[in-house]
């Protein structure tokens, strides 16, 4: 198994309660050891949630049967069945299988756009969200020293790219940050704060519909956050961001949420794609290669439910748990001779947490707005939450946030680390095709 996200783990657990000792071993290989609960990223980014409440230990869910890797899968030879892993030291190890289920998870799309990986943070990891707080913090510090009105003012505006709902809560949930902080810091205008939330698309989150989509943006507008739509980034630079409708804004913060792509891991394998996806059959398993399933973000599985020519699940954590059963039990069936069955999951809907009492949700169709949605979209996040500590910590950081509010501490051991998209992402880790067929071929590696 790759990757210990939604999909890995639901995956993993499934095959260790299903399966007897005798009939597999599992092997897990991730770089961390714990499964990250992306949808709350916003609010630990926000300092709502502390960095360790969404991060779900594995080895307090698991039975302890799994063998953990700590490392990332780096290359996979799908003919020598061989997958190349480096592990957290570096070290470079082959790893033969019988059965590989990809489970990769994505990472942050960006365009050709100059200056955009040197200057833009992504909200993809957990030390993404802890860096960002960080910054933010920094930035009213520093603002609140500077004695130059031109550094003050760019360090107290904000550029959020993305208006999916990875871009809404967090511009969101920082403007919150910012404007509960400013009352901290005298010297500061208060109006000197600008959040700017830009995307090239019409509309905002165009899956919630027009009526909550506006409600949603009458919610950012009220904020004082500038909402700015079939707009995105023409150039990026350290002190200033200028858009495509030849807007210089001056900032020293660009987060950039403008999509997402599969693991490049899925690049090393040379099989056929679907937007960079790996393209896979109803059944989750990848055509024409014994042994081999993928899912979750990385794959492109066929949305049955759609019932659409062409149609794949979009990147959803919905999407990836309940993608992480199928396959464990489809992965059985092969096991044990039988039929695999195909995945069908109907969407739930959507739930969008701007922060305080301030909510937009769609479940199963039923339009809500305010402490109605704000109650639906917690409750089901906190639902979510697989271990029963994960649930203890998020309540009582909801709890304490809620009649404590926050202290605005920057931590500041992050400060002087590198802090591209790629630090934080690993995107340059993973071999070639050919350099994944050299190293499987040179090692001459008895096969399974
Ligand atoms: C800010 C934000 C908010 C979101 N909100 C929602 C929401 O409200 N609802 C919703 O349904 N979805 C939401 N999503 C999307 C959702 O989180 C993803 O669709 C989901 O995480 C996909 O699950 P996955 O298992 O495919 O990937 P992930 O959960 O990302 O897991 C992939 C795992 O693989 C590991 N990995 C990566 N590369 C390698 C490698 N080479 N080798 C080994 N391991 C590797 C990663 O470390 C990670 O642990 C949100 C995403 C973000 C970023």
């Amino acid at each position: 198994m790759v990757g210990a996200g939604f999909a890995g783990v639901e995956c993993v657990r499934r095959l260790e309660r299903r399966l007897s000792p005798e009939e597999a071993d599992v092997t897990l290989v991730t770089p961390f050891s714990y499964q990250l609960y992306l949808p709350l990223l916003p609010q630990v980014a926000s300092g709502v949630l502390t960095p360790q409440s969404i991060a779900l230990s594995l080895r307090r869910s698991s039975r302890y049967r799994t063998r953990i890797i700590p490392g990332g899968a780096i290359g996979v030879d799908l003919g020598a069945k061989v997958c190349v892993i480096r592990t957290i030291t570096d070290r470079i190890v082959d790893e033969p299988y019988d059965y590989i289920v990809l489970a990769p998870g994505s990472i942050t799309r960006t365009f050709d756009i100059p200056g955009l990986t040197d200057h833009a943070f992504g909200m993809k990891t957990l030390a993404e969200a802890a860096y960002i707080r960080d910054h933010v913090i920094s930035q009213l510090d520093l603002a609140d020293a500077s004695q130059d009105p031109a550094e003050r003012a760019s360090r107290l505006q904000f550029v959020v790219v993305g208006g999916g709902y990875a871009g809404t809560e967090t511009a969101a949930c920082l403007q919150r940050l910012t404007h509960a902080a400013v009352r901290r810091y005298p010297r500061i205008d208060p109006g000197l704060i600008k959040w700017h939330l830009i995307d090239i698309a019409p509309k905002l989150m165009p899956e919630l519909g027009d009526r909550l989509g506006r409600a949603a943006q009458e919610v950012l507008r009220r904020r004082g956050i500038e909402v700015s739509l079939g707009v995105s980034i023409a150039k990026a630079g350290a002190e200033e961001v200028t858009f495509t409708d030849g807007r210089v804004v001056p900032t020293r913060t660009l987060i950039w949420t403008a999509g997402v792509v599969a693991s490049p891991l899925i690049a090393t394998l040379g099989a056929e794609t679907v937007r960079g996806r790996l393209a896979v059959g109803a059944d989750l398993r990848l055509p024409g290669h014994d042994g081999v399933f993928a899912l979750g973000d990385s794959a492109a599985v066929p949305d049955l439910a759609k019932g659409t020519e062409g149609a794949v699940c979009p990147p959803t954590a919905q999407h990836a748990g309940r993608q992480g059963r199928r396959v464990a039990e489809n992965l059985i069936a092969t096991l044990r001779g039988l039929p695999t069955r195909p995945y069908l999951h109907r969407d739930l809907g959507l739930v969008v947490d701007l922060g305080g009492a301030d909510a937009v949700s769609k479940p199963l169709g039923v339009e809500l707005h305010g402490l109605p949605a704000q109650a639906v979209a917690r409750g089901y996040h906190w639902s979510a939450l697989r271990t029963q500590v994960a649930k203890a910590r998020v309540a009582a950081d909801w709890a304490l946030n809620a009649f404590a509010g926050d202290d605005f501490v920057r931590t500041g051991f992050q400060a002087r680390k590198p802090a591209k998209l790629k630090d934080f992402e690993y995107t340059d880790a993973y071999l070639t095709p050919e350099q994944v067929r050299e190293r499987v071929e040179g090692s001459g590696r008895a096969r399974l």
